[in-house]
């Protein structure tokens, strides 16, 4: 087994980047609607609280989703079924469209609580009004509460993300809490 490599520092960002990589994930595409509608790939989702049920989603200070997100009321969140890596890519690519125009490539919905656009083959759909932003360094942490959550069994196979690539579950395993 090799020895593990030290983290040093912000010089390391790159080896950082690598080693929270190891992490998978699911995929998810944020929205929000209005007048200048947004929508970016983000695999920071995750599920905070039941009781309120609560939910967050980190996003880089520099992204066009950070004023979007920090301006609107709610958001919306598409979990990406297996076969939307191409979504995926596409909303993470700084050279697509802005505004409505973006959201030429894929089908979607908007979402009855908030009006965020709600991508159409995903295996779920998330309705948040805004609760909390907290600092997260060069992210900020925009945590919602729930007003809507929808889950699609017909596409069951969520889309995943590790060590920088795009992945499939193989076998599913069930777990229960
Ligand atoms: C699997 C995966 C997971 C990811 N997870 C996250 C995550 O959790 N959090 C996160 O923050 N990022 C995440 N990213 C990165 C993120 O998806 C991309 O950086 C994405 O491009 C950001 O979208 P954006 O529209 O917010 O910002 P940008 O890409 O900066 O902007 C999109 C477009 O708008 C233009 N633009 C930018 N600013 C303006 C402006 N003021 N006026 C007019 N046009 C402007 C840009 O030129 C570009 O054409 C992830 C990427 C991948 C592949």
């Amino acid at each position: 087994m090799s020895v593990p490599t030290q983290f040093t520092g912000p010089a390391d960002s790159r080896m950082l980047r690598r080693t929270f990589g190891a992490f998978a994930t699911g995929v998810t595409v944020v929205t929000v609607g209005g007048s200048t509608p947004h929508a970016m790939t983000a695999n920071s989702f995750t599920a905070v609280s039941l009781d309120p049920p609560l939910a967050l989603v980190c996003v880089g200070r520099d992204a066009m989703m950070h004023e979007a997100l920090a301006e609107c009321g709610g958001f919306g969140v598409s979990v990406l079924a297996s076969e939307q890596e191409p979504v995926a890519r596409y909303f993470a690519d700084r050279r697509r469209p802005v505004g409505d125009a973006q959201f030429e490539f894929a089908e979607w919905l908007p979402g009855p609580c908030t009006g965020a656009p709600l991508l159409a083959g995903a295996a779920a759909h998330f309705e948040c009004k805004l609760w909390r932003t907290y600092d997260g360094g060069d992210h900020t942490i925009f945590l919602g509460e729930l007003l809507a959550a929808q889950r699609h069994a017909a596409a069951d196979d969520t889309l995943l993300f590790v060590h920088g690539a795009f992945r499939r579950l193989a076998e599913p395993s069930e777990v229960t809490t």
